[in-house]
């Protein structure tokens, strides 16, 4: 048996970075930059008002209460500006640029709030309530490095420095089809034999939250030739494919019988559990990625977290490795079979201790869905007591 980590290094040994292209703002959330952005001005462009107020002189408002006049008024986005003389005022909103002569603002907050005239009753000192252009950015400095994932506030800076579009690594299109002639779309009635069809729902959301668009291609039945042909519908448009069921060793495993002639799909068993059979390689001119995942529910997902996550990761051109394990205390007696290793259902606590779930068995979903962490015990190991510090990979 191959064990976990040689799995996955054979994965991450295929799997490569996505090309980067030109994407617009609105494709670009959850991207990852593939150049570094600069700034071609100074953030803020030009001296501003922090607040609504008044533009003065410091030195007019020293000893107060005072009296202006209020010559001026300027929105954001004024251009014609009057320069403030000595013992005059402009009114000013939050964002309009700073006329010349003035070096203060007084906000609103400590005047009597005049248009013709205003009193002022508090003092403000030179530089007050005025963000001065370049404060934030400087003119040519790099705002964001190449390698960075975009999130909303990238997006804001991109988009701060006046960039439409950007060079960047995209999500990963990843296609989901579930195999198994017992499945049901949820929402129809089930028939005596039949179970509801869950994993294509789990893994393209899984898909999802790991930085990648999932795409659910539906479930077929176990005909090898139904399955070729939905793969050969979805090939053109995918980055990677996964598929769930059908690669045991029983009969019916149309994922096996459908993959395995074409020499670039393997299928071993990989000691762990849950989650032994696995297939993995690449499908078409493209040679496009395929996990072929094991069909029961736990299976399914415990092996996209070791396994698809990490490989979803180095698409992106992002570290990729085994998820980062924390240590606790497990509240119960670990059990585990000789020679695989084990990844236990748990509910990991703020003090530090994960307790497994009720329920280990690799069909027991709604158990899965009562956990947050995997309890992870080597291969070597077969009984855990309780007390013992463990591994937990939080989910
Ligand atoms: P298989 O790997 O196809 O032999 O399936 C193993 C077990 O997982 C069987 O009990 C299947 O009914 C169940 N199973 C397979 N695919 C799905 C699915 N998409 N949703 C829910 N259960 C599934
Ligand atoms: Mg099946």
């Amino acid at each position: 048996m191959k064990s976990v980590d040689e799995h996955l290094a054979e994965i991450l040994a295929t799997v490569r970075p996505l090309a980067p292209i030109e994407l617009e703002l609105e494709q670009a959330l959850g991207a990852t930059l593939a150049e570094e952005v600069s700034s071609p001005v100074p953030l803020p462009p030009f001296d501003n008002s922090a607040m609504d107020g008044y533009a003065v002189r410091a030195a007019d408002v020293a000893d107060v209460p005072v009296t202006l006049p209020v010559i001026d008024d300027v929105a954001a986005g004024s251009v014609e500006l009057r320069a403030v003389g000595p013992g005059h005022s402009v009114r000013i909103m939050t964002g309009a640029p700073m006329p010349a002569g003035a070096d203060a603002v007084v906000p609103v907050e400590w005047t009597d709030g005049g248009t013709v005239s205003v009193r002022i009753t508090r003092s403000a000192t030179a530089g007050n309530a005025i963000r001065r252009a370049g404060e934030d950015v400087e003119a040519g400095e790099v705002v964001l490095k190449a390698g960075t994932v975009i999130g909303p506030a990238q997006l804001g800076i991109i988009a701060g420095v006046g960039r439409r579009r950007v060079w960047a690594r995209p999500r990963p299109r990843v296609v989901v089809i579930s195999t198994g002639a017992e499945l049901v779309e949820p929402g129809s009635p089930l028939l005596p034999g039949q179970i509801w069809e869950s994993n294509s729902f789990t893994l393209t959301a899984a898909v999802r939250e790991s930085g990648g668009e999932g795409f659910r291609a539906g479930a077929v039945g176990d005909d090898p030739a139904v399955l070729l042909d939905r793969l050969d519908t979805h090939l053109v448009r995918a980055d990677a494919i996964i598929t769930s069921g059908g690669v045991s060793m029983g009969a019916y495993e149309p994922v096996k019988e459908a993959l395995s002639p074409l020499g670039t799909v393997r299928f071993e068993k990989v000691a762990m559990q849950p989650g032994m059979p696995q297939g993995f390689g690449v499908l078409g001119e493209d040679r496009v990625p395929i996990f072929a995942l094991p069909g029961n529910p736990v299976s399914s997902f415990v092996s996209f977290m070791l396994f698809v996550r990490p490989a979803l990761d180095r698409m992106r051109g992002l570290p990729a490795g085994m998820p980062e394990p924390v240590t606790a205390r497990v509240t119960g007696p670990l059990r585990s079979p000789a020679g695989r290793r084990s990844f236990l259902r748990g509910v990991l606590a703020s003090d530090g201790t994960v307790s497994p779930v009720h329920g280990q068995g690799s069909h027991q979903l709604a158990a899965l869905a009562s956990a947050n962490a995997l309890i992870v015990v080597d291969e070597d190991v077969t009984e855990v007591p309780e007390g013992t510090s463990v591994e937990v990979i939080p989910l």
